[in-house]
């Protein structure tokens, strides 16, 4: 089998996307830059460039009757514009240093990839501060992160001030004390409010407000230099490991962990390959050609179950790649799928590199805080950073590895816009740069299972939990056909046996979590008497019923109503609502356990900002009996005194038309089990309950078992049969109209372009056009189109040659494609 068409080698880019040249602008030619700007036109812009610019350089330039910022992506001293009709670069920001090479071959790579242009690609990765001219100079200015700390004598005073009932607030300032300083994000974890509280706190003299620099980059400017320069080249990598050796134990902090064997060979194997790495790139000299034979470093795909002690390999492997010691100022790119979910992650981080810079980047930043952090990555001040999807474009000119935590997770996934895979960019990169990859995951995605198996990827597995005495919770099944059978209660929802696991836990002073991936309190609304439902007018979907905010929400396109008091046709006071969501189960167990103390995460109860980290905080603190949530629970949360998990209901996944709702869920039911018995407990291990009228489900048997390795290897064999990814390569054109037929006539019409003789791949299929499954969305009627190949080269030849035809079309619709879609 060729590689040469698979995403995670660096042979797809290797000479087509090869940047130009820099072509200096010679003495006394005016020079042409050829600028990327922020439209969907596939092009670059020419401009005259009367000063000097390197490539990579951010321009202020003229477009149309505005100023736009873009990127200078070739140099050249010709151009096919009319030398009358060149319009000129207006300035250039030569305070920033240039994107480099490896960040402008990134954007390129994904440009073509995912089929959009290259400015589309490049400038939406750019956070938008630094495309506002107007502040570029202050954000210079402005380097470094602000901290809160304690004024000096006022620690009783703010304690008097702050009564326990404040628990939030007092949270703060408990956190203040212990911590020294926090910064605004560490703040928020423990308070949602923590930004007016600090002002106030501020204000009244018992707080002060502190911009503490970047460090500096340059930690032991001689060492480094020493390592840079080998002495005739002969710079053995036992040399760089004995430094790396010497480095990792003084590294580790006194006191952490002794490592399980598990971890222990995995960090010895991203050890070994940070060393190979680092050597590759001493041992090459100026006049050796780039050896590309040489195999870069295959991505590690970290197998651990749920509490093996990911973390702590991650935590090993970045110390170990910022002590390499062939750069002065390695970097690290950690990435995970959502911040807010997993502030704990940060804070391990924080605490375990207090010496380094570390930067979140993500969409919940604030935008100037947002280019400040993306700066700092991109002048090489900040060490580690720390975000989600949108990370993986940021400019990290030393980066040195990578790590994707949850690998398998979809929101690593952008769904509108580019449509690109933070994953798979992020290997991409790391294969690019030789550098090595983690991708961490309990439940690996299909895609990356397989390729371990057929070894294209290093598969470090940690069966064990890592605590001594933890071990993974029993799952057993609640069948709720022989509940109803034996016609036992069932109490909206929760079975009995569910009730007593709940009550037992209660009683042992023990926290249980419920899990129910679906928000509201019922998904519908209905009229026994003439069989009225509450649909959305605009779209092909019911309005769910919002119980405590008392209205009928759509979840697609937001559209709101106040609940009717009677059925709006036939005018019965008796409208029954249909089915639970979240809220019903809160009010249920409300009822039932009068005096437990609840708490519901999910999007709704977490709508303002803070508001989850605060919920968690508040179940850390033990101050929750039974938490109730969506699969924002499911997350790196180490719950440690849940010790029960129930899974309410997930039977419709089972059934679903998605061929990949089968994998999501038993990720999702993994995860929220993993919840379950984290710390170490006296009576055994932690128990996880799932009622299901399903009980023979094949899925359930795997998973009473923990037994991933089965279920993936039964569900890649259905793959395999069915001839699904990823044993072929999908794209998917989409159509978008107020009418049906007028999307489902470009699918028609795409797809005969696609039979013409010069697109005709016999390597490619195409399916019929279908309206979409949920086919209307906001009064739009949305169709679509799926094409496939074995053959990912291929695909990707014909998508580029059948976009550009589709380009011309200029249809009446709006449409777009993408690439490797997860849902279709
Ligand atoms: P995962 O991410 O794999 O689910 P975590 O990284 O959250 O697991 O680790 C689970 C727990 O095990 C954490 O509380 C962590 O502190 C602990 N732990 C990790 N490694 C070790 C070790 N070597 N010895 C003891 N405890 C450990
Ligand atoms: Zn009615
Ligand atoms: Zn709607």
């Amino acid at each position: 089998m060729t590689r040469a068409d698979d995403l995670s080698e660096p042979s797809v880019a290797s000479h087509d996307d090869a940047l130009a040249p820099a072509a200096p602008p010679r003495a006394g030619t005016p020079a042409i830059a050829r600028v990327a700007l922020d439209t969907p036109l596939i092009t670059l812009f020419d401009y005259r460039l009367d000063q000097a610019a390197s490539l990579g350089q951010l321009v202020q330039v003229p477009f149309g009757r505005r100023q736009v910022v873009g990127v200078v992506w070739e140099l050249t001293q010709r151009s096919e514009v009319a030398p009358a009709k060149l319009r000129e670069v207006t300035s250039v920001w030569h305070e920033l240093p240039p994107l480099g090479d490896d960040w402008r071959e990134l954007m390129q790579f994904a440009s073509r990839y995912y089929q959009r242009g290259i400015g589309e690609v490049a400038l939406p990765a750019i956070p938008g501060h630094l495309r506002t001219p107007m502040r570029w100079p202050r954000l210079l200015a402005q380097r470094g992160v602000q901290r809160f700390r304690i004024a000096d004598g006022a620690l009783s005073t703010l304690m008097e001030n702050v009564p326990a009932r404040l628990r939030a607030q007092r949270r703060l300032a408990e956190g203040l004390a212990q911590a020294g300083t926090l910064d605004a994000d560490e703040a928020k974890a423990l308070c949602a409010k923590a930004a007016d509280v600090l002002k106030q706190w501020a204000a009244a003299g018992w707080v002060v407000v502190e911009t503490v620099p970047f460090h500096e980059t340059v930690r032991d400017a001689e060492d480094a230099e020493d390592a840079e320069r080998p002495d005739d080249g002969d710079a053995s990598s036992s040399t760089l490991a004995e430094v790396l050796d010497d480095d990792v134990d003084s590294a580790s902090p006194p006191g952490t962990k002794t490592l399980t064997v598990g971890q222990a060979d995995a960090v010895g194997a991203i050890h070994d390959a940070l060393i190979a790495a680092g050597a590759q790139r001493l041992d090459k000299t100026p006049t050796t050609d780039d050896a590309p034979d040489t195999p870069a470093c295959p991505p590690f795909l970290l197998y651990g179950v749920t509490g093996s002690g990911k973390t702590e390999v991650y935590l090993r492997a970045v110390a170990e790649a910022l002590h390499t010691r062939d750069v002065r100022d390695a970097q690290v790119l950690v990435l995970v799928p959502e911040i807010n979910l997993t502030p704990q992650l940060e804070g391990v981080f924080r605490a375990r590199f207090p010496d380094e810079t570390l930067v979140t980047l993500h969409s919940g930043l604030a935008e100037g805080e947002r280019a400040r952090h993306w700066l700092a990555a991109h002048r090489g001040e900040a060490r580690i950073v720390l975000g989600t999807r949108l990370a993986v474009m940021a400019s990290l000119p030393h980066l040195r590895l990578i790590v994707v935590d949850e690998e398998h997770d979809p929101s690593y996934k952008q769904q509108e816009g580019l449509r690109y895979s933070a994953r798979d960019l992020a290997i991409w990169r790391a294969n690019r740069l030789r550098i090595p990859v983690v991708l961490g995951s309990a439940t690996p995605s299909l895609d990356s299972w397989n390729r371990a198996e057929q070894g294209r990827y290093v598969r470090l597995a940690m069966p064990e939990r890592a605590t001594p005495d933890a071990v993974l919770p029993r799952v057993s099944l609640i069948d709720m056909e022989i509940e109803r059978k034996r016609q036992r209660v069932v109490h909206e929802g929760l079975s009995q046996p569910l009730l007593a696991a709940i009550r037992a836990r209660l009683e042992a002073g023990e926290q249980s979590l419920l899990f129910l991936n679906r928000r509201g309190y019922a998904p519908v609304l209905n009229c026994d008497a003439c069989g009225w439902i509450s649909d959305c007018r605009r779209c092909s979907a019911h309005m769910v019923l919002h119980k405590p905010e008392r209205r009928l929400r759509c979840h697609h396109c937001g559209a709101e109503s106040r609940i009717p008091h009677a059925c709006p046709d036939c005018g019965n006071l008796d409208l029954a609502p249909l089915g639970r969501g979240t809220q019903r189960i809160e009010e249920a167990l409300a009822e039932h356990f009068p005096d437990a103390r609840l708490a519901r995460i999910d999007a709704d109860s977490t709508r303002r900002k803070g508001s989850a980290q605060a919920l968690f905080a508040q179940v850390h603190a033990g101050e929750v009996d039974i938490l109730i949530g969506t699969q924002m629970v499911a997350k790196g949360h180490d719950f440690r005194n849940v010790t029960l998990v129930g899974v309410v209901n997930a039977d419709s996944a089972l059934f679903s038309h998605d061929f990949r709702a089968a994998e999501r869920l038993f990720a999702q039911l993994m995860q929220v089990a993993g919840r379950a018995g984290r710390a170490a407990r006296a009576d055994g291990p932690g128990d996880v309950l799932i009622q299901t009228r399903y009980a023979s489900h094949p899925l359930f048997a795997s998973l009473m078992r923990h037994d991933y390795a089965g279920f993936a290897a039964q569900q890649l064999e259905e793959r395999r049969v069915a001839l699904l990814p990823p044993y072929t390569h999908q794209a998917l054109l989409r159509a978008e109209a107020r009418k049906l037929d007028d999307a489902m006539a470009f699918l028609k019409q795409a797809r005969e372009i696609a039979a013409t003789p010069a697109l005709n791949d016999p390597r490619i299929s195409l399916w019929d056009p279908v309206p979409m499954t949920m086919v209307r969305i906001a009064g739009t009627d949305r169709a679509q189109l799926v094409v496939e190949s074995p053959h990912r080269g291929a695909l990707q030849r014909f998508l580029t040659q059948w976009m550009s035809e589709l380009r011309a079309l200029k249809a009446p619709v709006r449409w777009h494609l993408e690439v490797d879609p997860l849902e279709i």
